[in-house]
């Protein structure tokens, strides 16, 4: 199951699956700001990945701010990068909108130092961290779209949903996405 656009050059795509199959060059892991490892999509990541990306974190990051992201190697997975984004606890506050494009839109940048071109996406807050999946996949879908709009280099952004109501909810929000001209 998947459903797409395209941006310029670039593709943006949701698929129902799991993360830690995805062959794309970075895959992004919704990690908590004490980089420590967690339950849902962080342990099935660190799971597949193996030790390594938790010993890389270690020696490099002494934790993450909330609405920003590190990266590691891939370690056992397809992916070569894992790109580490804190996404907020959902608070009902309006800062919760601007944390999560944040942790997304660092992500990308990440992308863009390092020459990746291809990056898979959990969706970010929306587990544990109780953000509403609907206005969740909004700030996801608008703020990666646009990213995409100015940054060519990027040529596929995938967001990987676990479960079908997650997924139906991000095809409902990439129908709705407005593109500006
Ligand atoms: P957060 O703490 O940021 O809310 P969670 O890991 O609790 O992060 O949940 C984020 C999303 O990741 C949820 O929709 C959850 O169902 C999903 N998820 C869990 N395991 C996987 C996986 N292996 N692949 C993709 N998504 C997953």
């Amino acid at each position: 199951m998947a459903a797409k656009i395209n941006i310029g050059k670039s593709t943006l795509e949701v698929v129902q699956s799991d993360i830690t199959l995805q062959d794309t060059e970075a895959v992004g892991n919704a990690a908590n700001s004490a980089l420590a490892g967690g339950g849902g999509v962080d342990g099935a990541i660190h799971r597949a990945g193996g030790p390594s990306l938790m010993a890389e974190l270690k020696a490099r990051y002494k934790g993450c701010p909330t609405g920003s992201a590190v990266m590691t190697g891939g370690g056992n997975l397809k992916a070569k990068y894992v790109i580490h984004a804190v996404g907020p606890r959902y608070s009902g506050s309006p800062k919760d909108a601007a944390l999560l494009g944040a942790a997304y839109r660092e992500s990308l940048e990440l992308c863009s130092q390092q020459n990746i071109s291809s990056i898979a996406f959990p969706s970010i807050s929306t587990g544990v961290y109780g953000y509403p999946v609907e206005e969740a996949s909004r700030i996801a879908l608008n703020t990666v779209a646009n990213y995409l709009e100015r940054h060519q280099d990027i040529k596929l952004i995938r967001f990987v949903l676990f479960d079908s109501r997650t997924y139906q909810t991000y095809v409902a929000a990439l129908k709705e996405l407005v593109l500006p001209e």
